[in-house]
C-alpha cells in the first residue's frame, strides 16, 4: 500500500513538471514515505533523516511521507529542523497546494488530517512495474484493531467508486497491464460510494472481465466482512487469483477479543472451511502476532493448533510492539521479550513445515506462471503463479518477461516451487 502511495505521490510531481532522479543526493526535493506499523519501522524514520542530513544541499527540500509523518506530526520539525514537510497519506490530496507553498517560500507546512471522506486520486500514477499494477480502492479503516496504528495515521475508511476503478483498470489493460492488484487495508470493506452499489464480489468479477486482464488479485481481506460471495467469485471467474490473504492474529479467542478483532477462533475456522471447500484450489495466507498483552501458555498453544486446522500455505508472523495512540498501549505489555521471541521462532518452524508439506503437494502439477525475472544463471527464470507461489523454473527459450507460460513442478521448498516448462519438440514421426 505504501509503495502504492510513492507511486501516486510520484505520479502527481510529474504531473507537476518535476522530474525524477536515481538519487536522492542530486533531488531538489526529497520525499520520503514512511511505515509505523511496526516499532523498528519508526525508529529507522529517523537515522535515515539524520543521513538525508549529511548530504542535504543548499536549498533542498526534505519531506516526510506516511504514517510516521502522519504519528509524529509537527514534532518532525522539531527532531529534525532541516525537515520542511510533514503530510499524512490521509492528506495527500494537498500534496500539490503544499508544494505551491514551499515553492512560494514558505519554510514549514503540513497535511495532518485523517477526518476526511475524499479519496487520493491522480491524474498520473508512475508505476514501476509494467506488468503488474496497484490500485487502491478503499483507503483507511474503521475497524480498530487495538493494537494497530492504521485508523489513527489512514483515517476512516473511504471507497472510490466503481466507474473510476474500473474506468483506470481499462486504461492499465489498454497499456499492457495484465495484472492488477485491488488494494485496501480492508479490501474487502469496499463500499461503493455511486449509485451502483457495487458489492466487493461484484467489482471482482466486473475487473477480472475487462478485456487484456488476466489475472486479479486483492489484499488484504478483513475476516468479519469475507463472504462465500467472494468465494464464489473466484470459483466463477478463472482471472481471480486463487489467492486469499486473511490475517487472523492470534487463535484464542480470548486473545481476540483483547485485540478487538470482531471475531471468535471457531467463526474464523469457518471462513477457512468454507474456503477450503472451494471448487477451486485456493492458496490461503496469514498475519500472526505473538506475544499480545495477556497471550498466556495455553493461548499460545491455541494459535500453534490453529496453524494445523488452517493449513496456510504462508504467514507473516511477527512480536507484538506497542505503537503510539493504539488502546493496546494502555495493556500492559507483560510478556518479556525472550518469551516473545521464543513463541515466534515456534511459530514459524511450524508454519514452515506445513509450507513446506503443501508446496511438496503441488510436484508433478503444471501451473501457469507469469514470467517476473531472469536469473543469471542460464535458463532460470522466475514468477508467480495464480495462487502466489514463487516459482523458480528452467525454460530453454527466449522467454519474455511479463508472459505467462506452463511449468510443471518438479521440486518445493518451504518458500517456493522449483519448475521446468514444457518443452514442446517436434521430432519427425511425432
Ligand atoms: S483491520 Fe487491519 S488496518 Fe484495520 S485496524 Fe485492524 S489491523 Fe489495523
Amino acid at each position: 500500500m505504501n509503495e502504492h502511495d510513492s507511486e501516486k505521490v510520484a505520479g502527481v510531481l510529474l504531473a507537476r513538471g518535476y522530474r525524477q532522479v536515481e538519487f536522492a543526493e542530486q533531488a531538489n526535493v526529497v520525499l520520503y514515505n514512511t511505515c509505523s506499523i511496526r516499532e523498528k519501522a519508526a525508529q529507522k524514520v529517523f537515522s535515515r533523516l539524520g543521513e538525508y542530513r549529511l548530504t542535504q544541499r543548499d536549498g533542498q527540500t526534505i519531506g516526510v511521507l506516511g504514517c510516521v509523518a502522519q504519528q509524529e506530526g509537527q514534532k518532525i520539525f522539531t527532531r529534525a529542523p532541516w525537515v520542511s514537510l510533514v503530510c499524512g497519506s490521509a492528506s495527500y490530496r494537498k500534496l500539490p497546494e503544499l508544494l505551491a507553498q514551499l515553492e512560494a517560500g514558505n519554510r514549514r507546512v503540513t497535511g495532518l488530517d485523517t477526518d476526511t471522506d475524499e479519496t487520493f486520486e491522480t491524474e498520473v500514477t508512475r508505476r514501476d512495474n509494467p506488468w503488474r499494477a496497484y490500485l487502491t480502492i478503499i483507503e483507511g479503516c474503521d475497524k480498530a484493531c487495538s493494537y494497530c496504528v492504521v485508523p489513527f495515521t489512514r483515517g476512516p475508511e473511504r471507497s472510490r467508486t466503481s466507474a473510476s476503478i474500473l474506468e483506470e483498470v481499462r486504461q492499465l489493460a489498454g497499456v499492457g497491464y495484465t495484472e492488477v492488484q485491488l488494494l485496501g487495508q480492508t479490501v474487502n470493506s469496499y463500499a461503493d460510494p455511486s449509485a451502483k452499489k457495487m458489492r466487493f464480489s461484484e467489482l471482482l468479477v466486473a475487473v477480472a472481465e475487462l478485456p487484456g486482464i488476466r489475472r486479479v488479485r486483492f489484499t488484504t481481506s478483513h475476516p468479519r466482512d469475507f463472504g462465500k460471495d467472494i468465494v464464489e467469485a473466484i470459483e466463477a471467474v478463472p482471472a481471480i487469483c486463487e489467492h486469499v490473504h486473511l490475517p487472523v492474529q492470534s487463535g484464542s479467542t480470548k486473545v481476540l477479543r483483547g485485540m478487538a478483532r470482531t471475531y471468535t477462533r471457531e467463526e474464523y475456522l469457518e471462513k477457512i472451511a468454507m474456503l477450503r471447500a472451494s471448487k477451486r484450489e485456493i492458496s490461503l495466507t496469514t498475519d500472526l502476532i505473538v506475544g499480545f498483552p495477556g497471550e498466556t501458555e495455553k493461548d499460545f498453544e491455541e494459535t500453534l493448533s490453529l496453524l494445523d486446522v488452517a493449513q496456510y500455505d504462508g504467514a507473516f508472523c511477527f512480536k507484538y510492539s506497542p505503537r503510539p495512540n493504539t488502546p493496546s498501549l494502555k495493556m500492559e505489555d507483560a510478556i518479556p521479550e525472550e518469551e516473545k521471541s521464543r513463541r515466534l521462532a515456534m511459530l514459524l518452524e511450524k508454519q514452515r513445515e506445513i509450507q513446506r508439506a503443501r508446496n511438496e503437494k503441488l510436484v508433478g502439477r503444471e501451473l501457469e506462471v507469469m514470467v517476473e525475472g531472469k536469473s543469471k544463471k542460464e535458463f532460470q527464470w522466475s514468477g508467480h503463479t495464480s495462487g502466489n507461489k514463487v516459482m523458480n523454473f528452467t525454460s530453454r527459450a527466449q522467454e519474455s518477461l511479463g508472459d505467462y507460460v506452463q511449468v510443471k513442478v518438479v521440486a518445493a521448498t518451504p518458500n517456493s516451487l522449483v519448475g521446468e516448462k514444457r518443452q514442446w519438440r517436434v521430432t519427425s514421426g511425432e
